[in-house]
């Protein structure tokens, strides 16, 4: 193999790992935000459970309210009842009083049926909580090995951008100003600059190479690329000593 394309492998090696630490980064930020809404979503579920409880009790406390209106309503009506001297009247207000009654009877009923109501969205309440706090507590430890990730990978970075800068100096000048001039391309095409060439096919275009080239890349006296992609071709060793 030609003595630069080691170097310029090397370096796309480790720009191609830079790239890929890079796209990792980028999609932390947006595992973190639907992370956060799927928490907000529950914490929401809970509020409105809580809700509900205060809404049952609310409605508790209006029928006791009214229960009370109404027993006034009687005591008054039944001081009534015993001073009336007209019979209509009597009947009347006797007919009020049963009324009255029947629907206290109803109401009775409903309070019992939602104090039960109350305590079982209670309990399912307080079950939610639970819930919710131990998602609370995956949230913090994800958001704590999220912050660790950051600067994992952050530091990786540094040290593969390091890493490129020494094999930069150690690359011909000539060599490296043609892979980077590539690079300016294909750093948005996936970032391949130096190909292999696998069964006399460049591996990046699947275009086949002229047998002169093939002749030359054996040699390696000189960089050689592929005449359809422009990509700086190398044979892997494999296929050289198959070759
Ligand atoms: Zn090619």
């Amino acid at each position: 193999m030609h003595a630069e394309l080691e170097h310029l492998l090397a370096l796309q090696e480790a720009e191609q790992e830079i790239l890929r630490l890079r796209r990792l980064l980028e999609s932390l930020p947006r595992e973190k935000a639907e992370r956060e809404a799927r928490l907000e979503e529950a914490r929401k579920e809970l509020d409105a459970k809580v809700q509900a409880v205060k809404d049952a009790s609310m409605e508790v406390d209006r029928l006791e309210l009214e229960l009370k209106t109404k027993e006034g309503e009687i005591e008054k009506l039944e001081v009534r009842l015993n001073s009336t001297k007209s019979n209509a009247e009597y009947t009347a207000i006797q007919n009020q009083i049963k009324a009255f009654k029947e629907q206290n009877l109803e109401i009775e009923d409903r309070v019992l049926e939602l104090y039960d109501r109350v305590e079982e969205i209670k309990r399912e309440a307080a079950g939610e909580e639970e819930v919710f706090k131990a998602k609370e507590a995956t949230f913090r430890e994800f958001l704590k090995s999220l912050e660790e990730e950051e600067v994992r990978i952050r530091k990786e970075m540094e040290e593969l951008a390091a890493k490129a800068e020494g094999i930069k100096k150690a690359t011909d000048p000539e060599a490296l100003q043609r892979y980077e001039s590539l690079m300016k391309y294909f750093a948005l095409h996936g970032g391949v600059v130096v190909s292999p060439v696998v069964g006399g096919v460049c591996k990046a275009c699947g275009s086949r190479i002229l047998p002169n080239d093939e002749v030359k890349l054996l040699r390696a006296e000189e960089i050689v690329q592929c005449k359809a992609c422009s990509r700086i071709l190398y044979l892997p060793e494999k296929s050289r000593a198959q070759g």
